[in-house]
C-alpha cells in the first residue's frame, strides 16, 4: 500500500523497521535526518496526500505519555492517552486530525518500548487500587494498521500484568487478530466508535461497515474480551432518531451487554482554527458547509441541536445498558442557554454527575 517510505537514519537499524520494510519491497525507500523534516514542510497538499499516504517511521525522543483532556475517560481515577502514530488509514470528514496536521502522511513512532517505560513508569507514580487509564488512538486508529506495526500487540503486553493499568484501543477497524490469538484481560478495552450506517457510508471514507465493526466485537466478546461503544461523534440528520434507533437496536440486541464495558457519548465539535483549515480543505463537502455554531473555542451544532442529540441518546442508551457505564466525552453547556434549552440543560447537567 505504501509507495513511499521515508525512515530516520537513527531507526534503519530497529528490527521492528526492518520488519515493517520487508512488508513494502516495491516501495522507494528514502532514509532522513528527522520526521518533521517531510511532514512539517510548508505547502502541502493533504488531500492529494490522503490518496496515496507515505510512510515515515521516526523515533520519538520525548512527551510518550500525555495527560488525557478533562473530560475524557471513562470511570477510571486517572486518565492518559499515547500516539505511537499520526494519522490515519481512514478519512472521516469531521476527522480533527486534518485541521491539526499539514500533512497527511502516516508518522509512525517505531520506539514502543520508550513508551511502555513512561507508561509503566506513569501508573506507578498511583496506588494499586486506583484505576490507570492510557487511551491508544487519539492521533490515530489503534488497530488499523496492526498487522504492520503489532502496536496493539505490543501494548497489551505491557499492560498484561498490572490490574490497576487500563488500555483503551480506540477504533473503526476490524484488526482484531492481536487480541484474538491472546487469552483475554479485564483490563483492556477495545472501544468500537459508529456512527448510523448511512451516515457512516457518507462521511467515513474506507472505514469498514457498521455490520463489520459489530462481527468484529461479537468475535471479541465470544472470546472474553470487553468491548467499548463510543457515539462520538454524535452526527446530526434531520431524522437522526431513526437513525440512531437502528444503530442502538442493531448493537445492543446484538452485543452481550456484560462484556460491554463502557459507552460515550460526544456530539461532533472541532476546535475552531482546526474547523476553519477543514472548510479550506473541502469547500464543497455539504457536511461541513452546514450551519454549525461556534462556541467556547469550538465549532460545533447549535446547542440546541447539540442538547438534545445528547439528552435522546441517553434515554435510549439507557433501555439497554446500566447508566453507571455511559459517560459524556464532553460537557459543553455554557452559562447562558436559550430558555428553550433549559429543561435540556438542566437533565444533561444531571446525568453528567451519574
Ligand atoms: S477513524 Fe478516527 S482517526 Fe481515523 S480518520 Fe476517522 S476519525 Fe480520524
Amino acid at each position: 500500500m505504501y509507495r513511499n517510505i521515508y525512515v530516520e537514519s537513527e531507526v534503519l537499524r530497529y528490527h521492528r523497521v526492518k520488519e515493517i520494510l520487508a512488508r513494502y519491497t516495491d516501495a522507494s525507500v528514502v532514509t532522513c535526518d528527522r520526521y518533521t523534516e517531510i511532514f512539517n514542510l510548508k505547502s502541502q497538499d493533504f488531500r492529494l496526500q490522503k490518496k496515496q499516504p507515505a510512510l515515515i517511521l521516526a523515533r520519538k525522543h520525548r512527551g510518550y505519555i500525555q495527560q488525557a483532556p478533562a473530560g475524557y475517560g471513562v470511570g477510571g481515577d486517572h486518565n492518559f492517552y499515547f500516539s505511537t502514530m499520526m494519522n490515519c488509514l481512514y478519512d472521516c470528514r469531521y476527522c480533527f486530525l486534518q485541521g491539526m496536521y499539514r500533512s497527511a502522511n502516516h508518522v509512525v513512532f517505531v520506539n514502543y518500548e520508550d513508551f511502555s517505560s513512561a507508561l509503566l513508569k506513569t501508573a506507578a507514580r498511583f496506588e494499586k487500587d486506583e484505576q490507570v487509564w492510557f487511551f491508544s488512538g487519539y492521533d490515530c486508529d489503534s488497530l488499523a494498521l496492526e498487522p504492520v506495526l503489532s502496536m496493539a500487540d505490543f501494548f497489551i503486553e505491557t499492560v498484561s500484568s498490572s490490574q490497576n493499568v487500563w488500555l483503551e484501543l480506540r477504533t473503526k477497524s476490524t484488526q482484531i487478530r492481536s487480541l484474538l490469538k491472546r487469552t483475554p484481560l479485564p483490563n483492556i478495552v477495545t472501544a468500537f466508535s459508529f456512527t448510523p450506517t448511512a451516515i457512516s457510508e457518507q462521511i467515513e471514507h474506507q472505514v469498514p461497515g457498521v455490520e463489520k465493526r459489530l462481527a468484529a466485537m461479537l468475535r471479541l466478546q465470544e472470546q472474553g474480551w470487553s468491548v467499548g461503544l463510543r457515539f462520538d461523534p454524535l452526527i446530526y440528520s434531520h431524522n437522526f432518531r431513526e437513525q440512531y434507533q437502528d444503530l442502538f437496536n442493531l448493537l445492543f440486541l446484538s452485543l452481550n451487554p456484560d462484556l460491554i464495558h463502557s459507552i460515550s457519548i460526544g456530539v461532533f465539535r472541532l476546535p475552531k482554527d482546526f474547523y476553519k483549515q477543514l472548510e479550506r480543505l473541502y469547500p464543497d463537502d455539504s457536511f461541513i458547509a452546514q450551519p454549525f455554531n461556534s462556541r467556547n473555542g469550538q465549532v460545533s451544532y447549535p446547542l440546541n441541536i447539540e442538547l438534545e442529540m445528547k439528552s435522546w441518546c441517553y434515554k435510549q442508551i439507557q433501555e439497554h445498558i446500566e447508566k453507571n457505564k455511559i459517560f459524556f466525552a464532553e460537557i459543553s453547556v455554557p452559562d447562558s442557554i436559550p430558555a428553550t434549552s433549559i429543561s435540556l440543560k438542566s437533565e444533561l447537567d444531571v446525568r453528567n454527575v451519574n
